[in-house]
């Protein structure tokens, strides 16, 4: 086993660094406290390639494996995780239609996000979030077509995409095997974009309902077959989660290198509080759950490259373990930096709140587990 990366990926997440060192942290606070998400840096962004990196040349984007990807992630979002969230989401958006879409679709669709476009991944309803098989938008069969009603909430670039891969069903009482996959456009008309969302974290990413009345989509626009849109959403979710968490790795690792910092500096009975051993125990935790995230994330990522067929297991370890340490890491970076920690003159209460996210996004850390443990008693893991 050779744990060492390429060149080429050396070189990557070097150039990701100092990307996100002079374009993001110098504004990150700002987009944060105003709740804004930066279109001009995201397009910016999605032209440096950092939106696209997993979609093939052929289709305009980096054509890059998901350990490199997974690289760039990590460093992009310790510069700012909701910048990130927004750049990432084109890319998960884009995995419906690389995963269940035509030859003609994928120019169609994938090309344009390469090139500047937005794109928002549509499964959450307000009745249906674990349960994604519970979905009531409805996609009635119309002639040439499908007529779509129904509400999404919770969605990232929900308020400023161009396109959206949304999945609805045709039949309810088919339940899981009744959800269709659509990509459907801006201007189609009934699509509008709803509330946009005041949240807790990750606030430069742009959270907002899509709503849809009576949206005539046209047959050429279906992924897949009828029926097959629940198969497309968990291949997506199982080949997009380790780049995802590859996100909380970045934020953990934001506030354990300035925790680091600040208990070199800071002092306290006449000594540096580094060298208190409660403090160096906690330093040294961080160090070793934020080695342990990465090594999870970096071995899913593998294995979505070699395209593995069963990829549930390690992809859902990789985001419960990754997704709570994230937590855990910024609450005890937090810690050391005691009351000046809790206040926003300091970047480390933005990072533990970014950190929920994480443990609840693209799945919660508790359906993370139910799928692991599904796993486990089929004999997989
Ligand atoms: C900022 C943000 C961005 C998002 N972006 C997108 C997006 O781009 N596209 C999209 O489609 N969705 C998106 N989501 C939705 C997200 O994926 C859902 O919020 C998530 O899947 C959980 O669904 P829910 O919020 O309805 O919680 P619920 O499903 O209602 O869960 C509530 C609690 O119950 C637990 N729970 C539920 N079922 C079980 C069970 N069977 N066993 C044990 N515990 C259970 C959950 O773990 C959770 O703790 C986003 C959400 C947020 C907050």
């Amino acid at each position: 086993m050779n744990f060492d990366f390429t060149p080429e990926q050396v070189d990557m997440r070097k150039a990701a660094r100092e990307y996100a060192e002079k374009a993001m942290i110098p504004v990150a606070a700002r987009y944060d406290e105003e709740n804004e998400t930066p279109i001009d840096l995201l397009k910016e962004m999605i032209h440096q390639g950092y939106s696209t990196m997993t979609i093939p040349e052929d289709y305009g984007g980096g054509g890059m494996d998901c350990v490199t990807s997974c690289l760039v992630v990590e460093e992009l979002s310790r510069g700012c995780a909701g910048i990130t969230t927004s750049a990432a989401a084109n890319s998960l958006a884009a995995y419906p239609i690389l995963v269940g879409g035509s030859h003609e679709q994928k120019e169609k669709y994938l090309t344009p996000l390469s090139e500047g476009k937005f794109a928002a991944f549509c499964l959450t309803e307000p009745g249906a979030g674990s349960d994604a098989a519970a979905i009531s938008t409805l996609a009635k069969k119309v002639d040439k077509g499908y007529m779509i009603n129904g509400r999404k909430c919770f969605i990232t670039n929900g308020g400023i995409a161009d396109y959206y891969t949304v999945f609805a069903t045709v039949d309810r009482s088919r339940g899981a095997r009744g959800l269709t996959a659509f990509v459907i456009e801006r201007d189609f008309p009934g699509l509008e974009p709803g509330k946009k969302e005041n949240k807790m974290g990750i606030r430069a990413s742009n959270t907002s309902e899509v709503l849809f009345e009576d949206v005539f989509v046209p047959e050429e626009n279906v992924l897949g077959k009828e029926g097959g849109g629940f198969r497309i959403a968990m291949t997506t979710l199982d080949i997009s989660r380790p780049m995802v968490v590859a996100m909380a790795v970045g934020i953990a690792r934001a506030a354990y290198e300035h925790a680091v910092s600040y208990a070199r500096e800071r002092e306290q009975f006449g000594k540096p509080i580094s060298s208190f051993q409660a403090i160096q125990f906690k330093l040294a935790n961080m160090a070793m759950k934020i080695e342990a995230a990465r090594l999870l994330v970096l071995q899913a990522a593998f294995k979505v490259d070699r395209q593995e067929k069963h990829l549930s297991a390690h992809s859902a370890m990789s985001k419960a373990f990754a997704g709570d340490m994230a937590m855990e890491v910024t609450t005890d970076a937090l810690q050391v930096m005691g009351g000046y920690g809790y206040m926003k003159d300091y970047p480390m209460e933005k990072y533990m709140r970014d950190a929920k996210i994480m443990q609840i996004y693209e799945g919660t850390s508790e359906i993370q587990r139910l799928v692991l443990a599904n796993e486990v008693l089929k004999g997989r893991v």
